[in-house]
């Protein structure tokens, strides 16, 4: 299955009515996560991926069936407007999930319509903006998220995120963070829904070039890698009146 075909999905407001957001990202967060898809120091052959980039203010969010069954890992960024997004196309994105089809939420998507429909929980956490330091654990380096990451790096600053963290307990916890306040969060966390693979990742606040770093990057495309459905993507919308597999003896 190559290549496999990664959609972005942004909200892409702050980058419109902030000033200090622009500045960061001048082309929208979304363009800044495609990029790593062909960018060399991610990734060594580009035919690796087919990136498309979609946004909240297309026609049906830039996720209409057709785009979504062109996607084998969906990417999303959202924050200042999670309660716009249509109760049609969270329907089909957890359709396509449940039939295989990867989901990587980014920072504040942790209260995304689409994550909380996947955790059925509140997915609320603590949160501060205080230009804090943050330290991060790779604690799974065995793992397919953490080839060629390195044990612990720091970001200069990025927005505190701490527990509890309102989510089902992670079928693998990858990655521990700690903020300079004193505050620890479950930065790096992977789930699975019947045949979808989820993972979450918390950096990514919009006034930070976290998605410029290229460790974030590297991280981003390997869950995309990890995340990628094995085989076709194929819900089972069904539930069959099931046949006899063997004669019963008859009573
Ligand atoms: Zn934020």
């Amino acid at each position: 299955m190559k290549p496999i075909r990664v959609t972005v999905w942004n909200e892409y407001r702050h980058e419109k009515s902030d000033e200090a957001v622009r500045k960061v990202y001048p082309q929208g967060i979304h363009q800044t996560i495609a990029s790593a898809f062909s960018d060399p120091l991610q990734v060594a052959d580009p035919a690796d991926f087919a990136v498309r980039t979609a946004t909240l203010d297309e026609p049906e969010h830039g996720l209409t069936q057709k785009v979504l069954d062109e996607t084998d890992v969906l990417i999303w960024w959202g924050h200042m407007a999670h309660q716009e997004v249509s109760n049609e196309v969270v329907d089909r994105i957890q359709i396509r999930i449940l039939g295989g089809m990867g989901l990587i939420v980014l920072h504040s998507a942790h209260y995304s319509r689409i994550f909380q429909r996947m955790m059925g929980t509140s997915c609320r956490l603590r949160w501060r903006e205080a230009d804090e330091k943050c330290r991060i654990f790779n604690i799974r380096p065995d793992h397919p998220i953490t080839q060629g990451i390195p044990d612990t790096f720091e970001l200069p600053a990025e927005e505190m995120y701490g527990e509890r963290f309102g989510i089902p307990d992670p079928e693998e916890l990858i990655f521990l963070e700690w903020f300079q306040g004193g505050d620890v969060f479950r930065g790096g966390c992977c789930f699975r829904r019947e045949k979808g693979k989820i993972f979450y990742f918390q950096p990514g606040h919009e006034t930070y070039p976290q998605y410029y770093n290229p460790i974030i990057r590297q991280i981003i495309v390997n869950a995309a890698r990890w995340a990628a459905p094995l085989s076709p993507v194929a819900p089972e919308m069904d539930s069959p009146n099931a046949p006899l597999f063997e004669v019963m003896p008859k009573h």
